[in-house]
């Protein structure tokens, strides 16, 4: 297959306007943290409506600082969705706190509540929603929940930057919300993260653990915590303002594709598409699909493949990661809604690329694989 006929699964947009960013700042001299990574704090908070942004180096370090922050530590349970990528729960175990799995429903892969109600346990601390490919969690019931419970949100917003739940960006509900810019999220840094928050005093914490512990006074630093270096760099910085500038475009263009898969593959009795309950809006991170159990999906990958078009699961079932599995005695299946949504999950290409020839064919050949 020869290279201008493959269909990527996802393909950054960045140009002129991120390299004329990036000569500025290599010219400025500042190339650590400095006034880029201010302006972008500053755009994300805006866009967010919250008072504080601290970026990071991923949302994989802005997840394990704000658990840092929130005085996550042994002893203590986390509850986190079972149908996420492994990150979400890879930073409550480094924390030596203790990741409960909680099974996802079908309909939007959310975090599912009566489920989480009954693996709510004295030791419960916090629980971490992810906002699955970019549509929101429901967040009204689960704040609720959250509340009645004592827990801390933090909000795994790692696919969700510009998504809204009744009007509110995801990101401003919890105590904590994390951002990825890895290249396959709203916009991207090639790789970094934010983390947004509206409380004074985790932002302080966050901003003195973020770079070593330090506090600077008279020409120096004072070491106030054994901190992290979880800065994030001006040189990319700068990307970021740039994409930032055409966040609207870039989930435009998203909406649009996903469109346009919704008309050509609505009523199939083969697969669900995406949906998107009244109230929320969607990203787009990834347009998954939930095939019939009856469907090997991973056939369907490899004969799409052969076709040069790009597609892969949803994302993981982690109770059946080796990792969980063997710490916590989980075993394939334990979480029925979880493992279904593995095993039958499937990300069409998606990004502005993608045209609407591009999604016929797509469709084309998605009929013939899957029979
Ligand atoms: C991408 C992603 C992450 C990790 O983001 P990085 O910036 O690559 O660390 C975490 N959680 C979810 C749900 C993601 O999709």
């Amino acid at each position: 297959m020869s290279d201008e006929r493959r269909i990527w699964l996802a393909r950054p947009q960045a140009g002129d306007e991120e390299l004329a960013e990036v000569r500025a700042v290599l010219e400025s001299g500042i190339l650590t943290q400095g006034p880029k990574v201010a302006e972008l704090e500053r755009m994300v908070a805006d866009l967010v409506g919250v008072p504080h942004a601290f970026a990071t180096t991923s949302a994989t370090t802005a997840l394990h600082l704000s658990l840092v922050a929130a005085g996550i530590g042994p002893g203590d349970e986390v509850l986190v969705p079972d149908f996420t990528f492994p990150a979400t729960a890879n930073v409550v175990v480094q924390q030596g706190a203790v990741p409960v799995l909680v099974d996802v429903e079908l309909e939007a892969f959310a975090l599912d509540l009566e489920d989480l109600e009954r693996r709510v346990t004295p030791r419960s601390r916090a629980v971490m929603p992810v906002h699955p490919f970019g549509l929101p969690a429901g967040m009204a019931p689960l704040m609720a929940a959250a509340e009645r419970h004592g827990l801390a949100v933090i909000e795994d917003a790692a696919c969700a930057l510009g998504a809204t739940d009744g009007g509110r960006q995801t990101g401003s509900f919890g105590l904590a919300g994390c951002f990825s810019f890895h290249p396959r999220k709203s916009i991207t840094t090639g790789e970094g993260g934010m983390i947004t928050t509206s409380d004074d005093e985790l932002a302080g914490r966050i901003g003195l653990l973020r770079s070593h512990g330090g506090v600077r006074e008279a020409g120096r630093f004072r070491f106030e915590a054994a901190g992290f270096n979880y800065r994030m760099s001006d040189i990319l910085a700068a990307v970021g303002v740039a994409q930032l500038r055409h966040l609207d475009a870039f989930l435009a263009a998203r909406r649009r594709v996903a469109g346009w898969y919704d008309e050509r593959l609505a009523g199939w009795p083969a697969l669900r598409t995406p949906i998107t309950p009244a109230g929320r809006t969607h990203t787009y991170q990834s347009y998954v699909v939930l095939l019939d159990e009856a469907i090997d999906r991973d056939a369907v990958i490899r004969a799409l493949a052969a076709d040069g078009i790009e597609t892969t699961i949803g994302t993981y079932a982690l109770h059946a990661e080796p990792f969980f599995a063997r710490t916590y005695g989980h075993r394939p299946g334990d979480r029925p809604r979880s493992w279904r949504a593995y095993r039958s999950g499937l990300a069409l290409p998606l990004h502005a690329g993608v045209g609407e020839d591009d999604v016929d064919l797509v469709v084309g050949r998605l009929r013939t694989a899957v029979g």
